[in-house]
Parts: structure tokens; sequence; C-alpha cells
């Protein structure tokens, strides 16, 4: 009797999507899963490796992925912001609407892997034809979503709530001068018209293959491009003293607003990278020009130091230029917004993402920060989100041997793949309010 009111009360919170025994064996389920559909994510990240597509111009891709979600009876949407689409699969029971993140471009770079799928692609890119390589790895990202997409319409009636598969364009940035990837995703109100309540996202990453690592708040830095233009008084090279100098200005600028995060501010509290990767100024070696800019790139993961860093290089390079007697403009465009993954939700997504990788030595949630940065922030903008990182490295290198992403050698292991589709669909239970 005992018995049959502990097994009456134990499908009464199955019903009610709360009993840890049905979550394990959700688990179970996915894991069962996503290894039959692993061969199916291989094929498909070979696929798209072998045909990449610059941002905004992901057409194949697309193409691909809204005819793999029609086949599995999702709603599909396509051409939001230019490429994008978008498939939402309603599950059998109500609940909010969660969304999980792919990105589909590749980058103007010459695949050098030596991989028989190789991409032998050429495209177009500010004017001139260019190669293109899944060098971020995204032909990944798009195939393990594919994957997930497919677990989870196996678990469709037991999901209360509806998913919805992001697939987004641009992520390295759109061609200059058209908008693209996350930021016009959001700007066409992909949130509001799929009402969707949080967000997770994936990225491979050259670390130990199959564990995810993360961090709450800042994980990847925002990104400022810096510009920094400057006007003097053109002279001959053999009489400076008859203009204003400028390019020994644009020198000195470049010392001093070096020295900003590495003398004036405690990186020790928060990673602060400023660097400045382009000078242009002058035709001829005996001409001092009239006019020279300054390229550069800021990395922060506050507001707070963002702004202080602003301070600073606009004070700097102002005192310098007023010391030269020259004009100068300091300009912060911010590309990507800090990836910021929300505090509580990136606590208490540990025991799922553990479940997904395969134990909790699997995972690294407070993993360092990384200054590179990820258009996944415009969305944590709008809702909650966690993003993370998959390791997806050849077994048997060290740290720091495996080629970095943007390298025309960037490679993934790909068993690593199956735990990415599991991440994806455990978080997605996760954010519809099936602890783990
Ligand atoms: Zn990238
Ligand atoms: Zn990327």
């Amino acid at each position: 009797m005992e018995r049959r009111q502990l097994i009456t009360g134990l499908a009464g919170l199955t019903a009610l999507g709360l009993s840890p025994l049905a979550r394990a064996a959700a688990t179970s389920q996915i894991a069962t899963l996503a290894a039959k559909v692993q061969p199916k994510v291989v094929a498909w990240r070979r696929d798209v490796h072998e045909h990449p597509e610059l941002g905004n111009h992901e057409v194949r891709t697309a193409a691909l992925v809204a005819t793999e979600l029609r086949r599995l009876g999702l709603e599909v949407q396509e051409k939001i912001a230019f490429t994008g689409v978008i498939g939402v699969l309603k599950g059998g029971k109500p609940g909010p609407a969660v969304a999980l993140r792919a990105d589909m471009d590749g980058l103007p770079v010459l695949e050098k892997t030596g991989l028989a799928f190789a991409s032998k692609a050429t495209g177009e890119y500010d004017g001139k034809t260019v190669p293109i390589t899944h060098a971020c790895g995204h032909d990944a990202h798009v195939a393990m979503l594919l994957g997930a997409a497919e677990v989870l319409t196996a678990l469709k009636s037991d999901i209360a709530g509806s998913v919805v598969f992001i697939f987004q364009p641009a992520e390295e940035g759109p061609p200059p001068g058209e908008k693209g990837g996350a930021e016009l995703m959001v700007a066409e109100g992909v949130i509001e018209t799929y009402k969707i309540k949080s967000i997770f996202g994936l990225h491979v990453w050259p670390m130990e293959t199959g564990k995810l690592y993360w961090r709450p708040k800042g994980f990847m830095a925002a990104a400022d491009r810096v510009e920094i233009r400057l006007t003097g008084k053109q002279t001959h090279g053999a009489q400076p003293w008859n203009g204003v100098d400028i390019t020994a200005l644009a020198s000195d600028i470049v010392g001093a607003v070096n020295q900003i995060a590495a003398r004036q501010i405690d990186v020790t509290t928060e990673a602060t990278v400023l660097s400045i990767t382009t000078m242009q100024g002058g035709v001829r070696f005996n001409i001092i020009p009239e006019e020279f800019k300054l390229g550069g790139t800021l990395r922060t993961f506050s507001e707070a130091r963002r702004a202080d860093v602003h301070a600073r290089v606009t004070k700097t390079v102002q005192a310098l230029a007023e010391a030269y007697g020259a004009k100068a403009e300091v300009e912060f465009v911010l590309s990507a917004p800090l990836t910021y993954n929300d505090p509580k939700l990136a606590v208490d997504i540990a025991p799922t993402l553990a479940r997904a990788a395969g134990g909790t030595d699997k995972i690294e949630p407070n993993t360092s920060a990384i200054t590179g940065a990820e258009d996944f922030s415009q969305f944590q903008k709008k809702v909650p989100g966690v993003f993370a990182f998959l390791g997806a490295a050849w077994p048997g290198k060290k740290p720091g041997e495996s080629p970095p992403n943007h390298s025309p050698y960037f490679d993934i292991y790909e068993p690593a793949l199956e735990v990415g589709v599991r991440a994806h669909a455990e978080a997605a239970l996760f954010l519809l309010g099936w602890k783990a």
C-alpha cells in the first residue's frame, strides 16, 4: 500500500514535469537520440563546411536548414535578417518559449586543413573576390542545432512549452555598409514575435574535447572599434618646424594609449585589452602629412570599465594633440556588447550541462573570461541567457597546440558534436523549467 502511494505520488509529479525520475529518463533518451543522430550531424557539418558562405549570403546553408526543420514538422520562417531561419517546435504541453541559437556564416580565410571536405568556395567581400572557410566552426554550430531539433522533436509530447531554433546569419559582422547578425534579428522583433523568455548558445573552441566551459556574468568581451583621426599642418619633411609633425604625434599616441591598460588600470580585477592595430598617413618620404588615422580595438568586461577607458583614451589623445598643436577626434564604435551570462541561470544550469557532458569533471562553470566577442550578446541584452564553449580540440593536443578559431588550419574533433547536441537539448529542457 505504501509502495502504491509512493508510485502514485511520483506519477503525479511526472505529470507536472517535476519528477527527478522523469528528468533522468529524459536525459537517457536524449543521450540515445543524440547518439542515433550523430552520423547525420557529422554529415551536415561536412556538407556545410564544404560549402561555406559569408555573412548575409548564407543562402545554401539557410535552404538546407529550412528543409531539415520542415522535414521534422517544425513551423519555419525564412529570410529573417537577410538569410536567418527560425524553426518552432511546439511541445505537447503548455509552457513558455525558449530559444537555442546557432550562427551560420563563414570567414574570408583560405582553408589549409587538408580535409577531404575542405572548402574551395569563394565570395565577394568589400569589392574583392576572397576564399571562404568555416574557420570559426559555425558549420559545427549549424549541425549541432539541427541534431538538437531532431532529438527534441522526438521528445515533443513531453515538452511543456516551445523551443525556438534560431539559425543566425553574419555573426562575424555584416559586409561593410550593411546591417546584419543578431542585432538585426533582434531589431526585426524575433524576441517579441516568438515570445522568447530565455536563450542558450554554444561555440566550439579548441579546448578539451567534449568539455563545456562558461562563467556567470561577463564571459566574452564587449568589443569597441577605436578610431582616432588627427589633423595637423602639412610641411616639408626637411622643415618640420614649419608645420605640425603629425607622424610623430601618431607614434606618441600609440605609445601612450598602450600604457593605459598596462599602467593606469587594475587589470587584476577585470581583463582589459586595448590594441592600436592600424596606422594610416603620409604618401611620400619627404612630406609630413596633414592627416593621420589610427584604428584599434578595445575589449572590456563591464560598462564601468569601458566608460573609464573611453575617457582615459580621449583625454590622453587630446592632451598629446594639444601639445603638438594638432586637432584630434576620438570615436568608439561598439561592434559587440558584453556576452553577459545571467548570474542565476549560469549557476543553476551547471547540473544540466554536467549531465550533457557526462560528469561534473566535464564542465568548467567558472572558466576564464575570453577577450574575443560574440554577437549572441545582442539576444542577452533582451532576455536572460547562457553562452558556453564546447571543447572540440583533437585529443592528444596540449592546450595552445590546436589552431585557434579564425586560423586557416582550424578544425574540430567531430565526436564532440554529440556532446553539443545533448547540451542544446538539455539546456532547452532546463530553460523550460525542467530542472536537473
Ligand atoms: Zn569567429
Ligand atoms: Zn564564431
